[in-house]
């Protein structure tokens, strides 16, 4: 067999990460100099090029003080592993299509997923924002310490959740969205719905005085007292979308926020049982899919931009 990652160029991935870490050419990572000399390549990867910084005297290399240096694997299986995350493969897959042993590729995903969700500052949201909140069911698979802790032997079969509106120490997480209508979303898993529980997270997020959209659930019930705009749409009475001033334009809804929920639920569907200890992984990760509009091959570029660069928008 001819695994994929033989296929791949450490060379053409060392020039892709070249260009998109230092476009206007090489400056040194430590004060940012572009008074930089080339110092041979490195031993065991000829592709890595090795420098000299002539302002401060530090020596680095193309990898040095980004997410990729020290790894053990080469640059190319963790440009491939990144590539086949933005086709939203499982870890499994990624292990098959790479040729790598699953533990190691579990361990890359999440250091690929956690530098991109530390490399997205969190986004202020305004205008006209809905939120809601839906139900995950997430146990402790691959945490045995954790299901111990609860008591109990570990399950085989799938977990099928409490009935009603969950906690995460039921094992049913609650998600909560937040969401600009034409702009970005904000996800969190919390530990339950509760008034004191949303309120920092609305508060840090939706600017001051902004239209928020919400169904009738209890929890939103102070959001003019937190200083918002606040309307409601009661789902209890099959009333999606409320046309209030009679233009035909049925503004009262949150529909945006339910639209997302069914592309998070198909985004994590090839991820079976993700665990309480990993969801959040998986839905900072949809957040910066969904908030950078991009999808499968297009994602690769933001996404090794973020992880070189930090935050870049709308790259070409
Ligand atoms: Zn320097």
């Amino acid at each position: 067999m001819i695994p994929l990652s033989m296929l791949l160029d450490d060379a053409k991935c060392y020039d892709v990460l070249r260009g998109l870490r230092w476009p206007d050419g090489v400056a040194c990572p430590c004060c940012q100099s572009s008074q930089v000399s080339k110092q041979g390549r490195d031993t065991t990867q000829p592709a890595r090029q090795k420098y000299r910084c002539g302002a401060c005297g530090r020596h680095f290399d193309d990898l040095t003080g980004t997410i990729f240096a020290g790894r053990h694997q080469p640059l190319r299986v963790w440009i491939g592993g990144l590539y086949l995350m933005g086709l939203n493969l499982s870890n499994c897959q990624v292990a098959h299509e790479l040729d790598l042993n699953e533990d190691d590729t579990q361990r890359m995903a999440t250091q690929l997923r956690s530098g991109i969700i530390a490399s997205e500052p969190t986004p202020i949201l305004s205008g006209k924002v809905e939120c809601d909140e839906v139900y995950i069911v997430a146990g402790h698979k691959g945490h045995p310490e954790a299901v111990r802790k609860k008591g109990r032997k570990g399950r085989c079969r799938r977990l099928k959740g409490a009935p009603g509106r969950g906690t995460l120490e039921k094992e049913k997480p609650p998600i909560f969205g937040m969401i600009e209508r034409g702009g970005q979303v904000v996800l969190r898993m919390l530990e339950n719905v509760q008034q004191k529980t949303i309120r920092p997270l609305v508060q840090a997020i939706i600017a001051p005085g902004t239209l928020v959209y919400t169904d009738e659930y209890d929890i939103y019930s102070r959001l003019p007292e937190w200083g918002y705009d606040h309307k409601t749409v009661c789902h209890s009475r099959g009333e999606y979308a409320r046309d209030e001033d009679g233009d035909g334009f049925h503004e009262v809804h949150v529909n945006t926020m339910e639209g997302f929920w069914s592309l998070l639920r198909s985004w994590l569907r090839p991820h079976r049982g993700i665990s309480q200890e990993n969801l959040p992984l998986y839905l900072g990760f949809f957040q910066f899919v969904h908030n950078v509009r991009r999808r499968g091959r297009g994602l690769l570029q933001p996404m090794l931009c973020a992880l070189l660069t930090g935050p870049v928008r709308n790259t070409v």
